[in-house]
Protein backbone atom coordinates (compact mmCIF):
# COMPACT_ATOMS: atom_id res chain seq x y z
CA UNK A 1 0.00 0.00 0.00
CA UNK A 2 1.44 3.60 -0.77
CA UNK A 3 -0.12 6.47 0.84
CA UNK A 4 0.36 9.71 -0.13
CA UNK A 5 -0.07 13.00 2.29
CA UNK A 6 0.25 15.84 0.09
CA UNK A 7 -0.78 19.78 1.20
CA UNK A 8 -2.47 22.28 -0.83
CA UNK A 9 0.53 24.58 -1.02
CA UNK A 10 2.82 21.46 -2.28
CA UNK A 11 0.32 20.70 -4.68
CA UNK A 12 0.22 23.77 -6.32
CA UNK A 13 4.13 24.01 -6.73
CA UNK A 14 3.97 19.91 -7.96
CA UNK A 15 5.36 21.20 -11.53
CA UNK A 16 8.56 21.81 -9.49
CA UNK A 17 11.56 18.94 -9.64
CA UNK A 18 11.16 16.80 -7.15
CA UNK A 19 13.67 15.25 -5.22
CA UNK A 20 13.29 11.28 -4.00
CA UNK A 21 14.56 10.56 -0.55
CA UNK A 22 14.08 6.48 0.67
CA UNK A 23 14.03 6.00 4.25
CA UNK A 24 14.34 2.56 5.69
CA UNK A 25 12.90 1.72 9.25
CA UNK A 26 14.61 -0.69 11.57
CA UNK A 27 14.90 -2.09 14.52
CA UNK A 28 13.81 -5.28 16.82
CA UNK A 29 9.82 -6.27 17.18
CA UNK A 30 7.27 -3.64 19.17
CA UNK A 31 10.10 -0.78 19.14
CA UNK A 32 7.87 1.56 17.69
CA UNK A 33 9.06 1.74 14.40
CA UNK A 34 4.71 1.57 12.86
CA UNK A 35 3.92 4.71 15.60
CA UNK A 36 6.73 6.47 14.29
CA UNK A 37 5.97 6.55 11.10
CA UNK A 38 2.45 7.12 11.29
CA UNK A 39 3.45 10.06 13.48
CA UNK A 40 5.50 11.48 10.94
CA UNK A 41 3.15 10.71 8.63
CA UNK A 42 -0.37 11.74 10.56
CA UNK A 43 0.68 13.64 13.07
CA UNK A 44 -1.37 11.15 15.56
CA UNK A 45 -0.68 7.83 17.14
CA UNK A 46 -2.43 4.76 16.29
CA UNK A 47 -2.00 1.64 17.39
CA UNK A 48 -1.70 -1.58 14.79
CA UNK A 49 -1.04 -1.73 11.03
CA UNK A 50 0.91 -3.85 7.96
CA UNK A 51 4.06 -3.58 6.10
CA UNK A 52 4.41 -1.46 3.86
CA UNK A 53 5.84 1.56 2.07
CA UNK A 54 4.55 5.60 2.78
CA UNK A 55 5.08 8.85 1.01
CA UNK A 56 4.92 11.99 2.38
CA UNK A 57 5.80 15.17 0.13
CA UNK A 58 7.33 17.97 2.27
CA UNK A 59 9.34 21.33 1.33
CA UNK A 60 13.34 20.95 2.95
CA UNK A 61 15.29 24.31 2.33
CA UNK A 62 13.01 25.36 -0.32
CA UNK A 63 13.30 22.37 -1.69
CA UNK A 64 9.94 19.52 -2.56
CA UNK A 65 11.21 15.93 -1.14
CA UNK A 66 9.26 13.24 -1.99
CA UNK A 67 9.96 11.30 1.35
CA UNK A 68 9.37 6.97 1.08
CA UNK A 69 9.54 5.36 4.43
CA UNK A 70 9.32 1.63 3.94
CA UNK A 71 8.24 0.65 7.71
CA UNK A 72 9.89 -2.92 7.57
CA UNK A 73 7.37 -5.94 9.90
CA UNK A 74 10.48 -8.34 9.25
CA UNK A 75 11.62 -8.83 13.22
CA UNK A 76 15.42 -8.06 13.85
CA UNK A 77 16.66 -8.53 9.99
CA UNK A 78 16.53 -7.32 6.57
CA UNK A 79 16.89 -8.18 3.06
CA UNK A 80 19.19 -7.15 0.22
CA UNK A 81 16.22 -5.37 -1.40
CA UNK A 82 15.69 -3.22 1.12
CA UNK A 83 19.05 -2.06 1.71
CA UNK A 84 19.48 -1.68 -2.38
CA UNK A 85 16.38 0.23 -2.25
CA UNK A 86 16.96 2.38 0.66
CA UNK A 87 19.12 6.16 0.74
CA UNK A 88 19.44 6.24 4.54
CA UNK A 89 18.30 4.48 7.17
CA UNK A 90 16.73 4.94 11.16
CA UNK A 91 17.32 2.53 13.14
CA UNK A 92 14.91 2.17 16.09
CA UNK A 93 14.95 0.78 19.93
CA UNK A 94 13.13 0.81 22.47
CA UNK A 95 14.50 2.92 25.85
CA UNK A 96 13.22 0.48 28.30
CA UNK A 97 14.11 -2.91 25.87
CA UNK A 98 17.92 -2.94 26.00
CA UNK A 99 17.68 -6.22 23.69
CA UNK A 100 16.69 -3.97 21.17
CA UNK A 101 19.10 -1.56 22.03
CA UNK A 102 21.56 -4.74 21.10
CA UNK A 103 19.37 -5.32 18.26
CA UNK A 104 20.44 -1.73 16.86
CA UNK A 105 24.18 -2.35 17.58
CA UNK A 106 23.89 -5.84 15.60
CA UNK A 107 22.45 -4.20 12.79
CA UNK A 108 24.39 -1.30 11.91
CA UNK A 109 27.64 -3.65 12.13
CA UNK A 110 25.88 -5.88 9.22
CA UNK A 111 24.83 -2.45 7.82
CA UNK A 112 28.62 -1.34 7.68
CA UNK A 113 29.67 -4.47 5.57
CA UNK A 114 27.63 -3.92 3.34
CA UNK A 115 28.86 -2.15 0.28
CA UNK A 116 26.67 0.26 -0.75
CA UNK A 117 25.58 0.92 3.26
CA UNK A 118 28.94 1.23 4.69
CA UNK A 119 29.03 5.28 4.64
CA UNK A 120 25.02 5.56 4.59
CA UNK A 121 23.44 8.07 6.56
CA UNK A 122 21.96 6.46 9.47
CA UNK A 123 20.21 7.99 12.51
CA UNK A 124 19.42 5.97 15.96
CA UNK A 125 16.41 6.56 17.88
CA UNK A 126 15.61 5.57 21.23
CA UNK A 127 11.78 5.63 21.22
CA UNK A 128 9.18 5.74 23.73
CA UNK A 129 11.16 8.17 25.72
CA UNK A 130 7.27 8.70 27.73
CA UNK A 131 8.51 5.45 29.83
CA UNK A 132 11.33 7.13 31.61
CA UNK A 133 10.42 5.27 34.73
CA UNK A 134 10.92 1.71 32.91
CA UNK A 135 13.96 2.90 30.86
CA UNK A 136 17.15 0.47 30.57
CA UNK A 137 19.12 1.95 28.12
CA UNK A 138 20.57 5.67 29.09
CA UNK A 139 20.74 8.41 26.91
CA UNK A 140 24.09 8.41 27.01
CA UNK A 141 24.70 4.98 25.85
CA UNK A 142 22.72 5.81 22.74
CA UNK A 143 24.51 8.83 22.44
CA UNK A 144 27.69 7.31 22.43
CA UNK A 145 26.69 4.32 19.90
CA UNK A 146 25.82 7.03 17.55
CA UNK A 147 29.10 8.99 17.83
CA UNK A 148 31.11 6.05 17.81
CA UNK A 149 29.34 4.62 14.51
CA UNK A 150 28.66 8.37 13.01
CA UNK A 151 24.95 7.94 13.35
CA UNK A 152 22.54 10.73 13.91
CA UNK A 153 20.88 10.25 17.54
CA UNK A 154 17.41 11.39 19.02
CA UNK A 155 15.44 10.12 21.90
CA UNK A 156 11.50 10.40 21.23
CA UNK A 157 8.18 9.42 22.47
CA UNK A 158 5.81 8.65 19.01
CA UNK A 159 3.26 8.48 21.38
CA UNK A 160 3.65 11.60 22.96
CA UNK A 161 5.13 14.76 20.42
CA UNK A 162 5.37 15.11 17.01
CA UNK A 163 7.63 17.13 16.93
CA UNK A 164 10.75 15.05 17.62
CA UNK A 165 9.60 12.45 15.22
CA UNK A 166 9.91 15.49 12.59
CA UNK A 167 13.20 16.52 13.40
CA UNK A 168 14.34 12.38 13.23
CA UNK A 169 13.30 12.43 9.52
CA UNK A 170 14.39 15.80 8.65
CA UNK A 171 18.10 15.14 9.94
CA UNK A 172 18.14 12.16 7.85
CA UNK A 173 16.81 14.02 4.70
CA UNK A 174 19.96 16.84 5.38
CA UNK A 175 22.23 14.12 5.76
CA UNK A 176 20.77 12.20 2.26
CA UNK A 177 21.13 15.56 0.73
CA UNK A 178 24.48 16.20 2.39
CA UNK A 179 25.58 12.63 1.27
CA UNK A 180 24.60 12.73 -2.41
CA UNK A 181 26.31 16.38 -3.26
CA UNK A 182 29.14 14.80 -1.50
CA UNK A 183 29.42 11.66 -3.69
CA UNK A 184 28.58 13.81 -6.90
CA UNK A 185 31.75 16.05 -6.00
CA UNK A 186 33.32 13.41 -5.42
CA UNK A 187 32.97 11.98 -8.51
CA UNK A 188 33.65 15.54 -10.11
CA UNK A 189 37.24 15.20 -8.89
CA UNK A 190 37.07 11.47 -10.39
CA UNK A 191 36.31 12.91 -13.66
CA UNK A 192 38.87 15.49 -13.68
CA UNK A 193 41.76 13.11 -12.41
CA UNK A 194 40.20 11.16 -15.29
CA UNK A 195 40.71 13.51 -18.09
CA UNK A 196 44.25 15.03 -16.56
CA UNK A 197 45.74 11.04 -17.06
CA UNK A 198 44.44 10.91 -20.51
CA UNK A 199 46.06 13.71 -21.37
CA UNK A 200 49.07 13.21 -19.34
CA UNK A 201 49.19 9.51 -21.22
CA UNK A 202 48.89 10.67 -24.32
CA UNK A 203 51.39 12.86 -24.44
CA UNK A 204 53.63 10.51 -23.04
CA UNK A 205 53.01 7.87 -25.86
CA UNK A 206 53.61 10.63 -28.60
P1 LIG B 1 6.90 -1.94 15.66
O1 LIG B 1 6.75 -3.43 15.79
O2 LIG B 1 8.33 -1.54 15.85
O3 LIG B 1 6.30 -1.37 14.40
O4 LIG B 1 6.10 -1.29 16.90
P2 LIG B 1 4.67 -0.59 16.93
O5 LIG B 1 4.70 0.76 16.30
O6 LIG B 1 3.64 -1.54 16.44
O7 LIG B 1 4.51 -0.36 18.49
C1 LIG B 1 4.55 -1.47 19.40
C2 LIG B 1 3.78 -1.11 20.67
O8 LIG B 1 4.42 -0.03 21.35
C3 LIG B 1 2.34 -0.65 20.39
O9 LIG B 1 1.51 -1.14 21.42
C4 LIG B 1 2.43 0.87 20.44
O10 LIG B 1 1.20 1.44 20.84
C5 LIG B 1 3.52 1.07 21.51
N1 LIG B 1 4.30 2.32 21.33
C6 LIG B 1 4.91 2.75 20.19
N2 LIG B 1 5.55 3.92 20.41
C7 LIG B 1 5.37 4.23 21.72
C8 LIG B 1 5.80 5.33 22.55
O11 LIG B 1 6.49 6.28 22.15
N3 LIG B 1 5.41 5.27 23.88
C9 LIG B 1 4.65 4.25 24.37
N4 LIG B 1 4.33 4.32 25.66
N5 LIG B 1 4.22 3.23 23.61
C10 LIG B 1 4.58 3.20 22.30
MG1 LIG C 1 5.36 -2.33 12.83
Amino acid sequence: MVVEVKSRMEATEANQQRVETNILLLGAHSVGKTALTVRFLTRRFIGEYGDSIYSRVDRVDGQEICINIWDSQVRCSFSDKQLQWADGMVLVYDICDRASFEVVRQQLQLIRRSRKMSMAPVVIVGNKRDLQHRRSVSGEEGYLLAMTERCGFFEVSAAETYHGVLLVFHRLVDLVRETRALRKSMAGVRGIVRSVSAVFGKKRAE
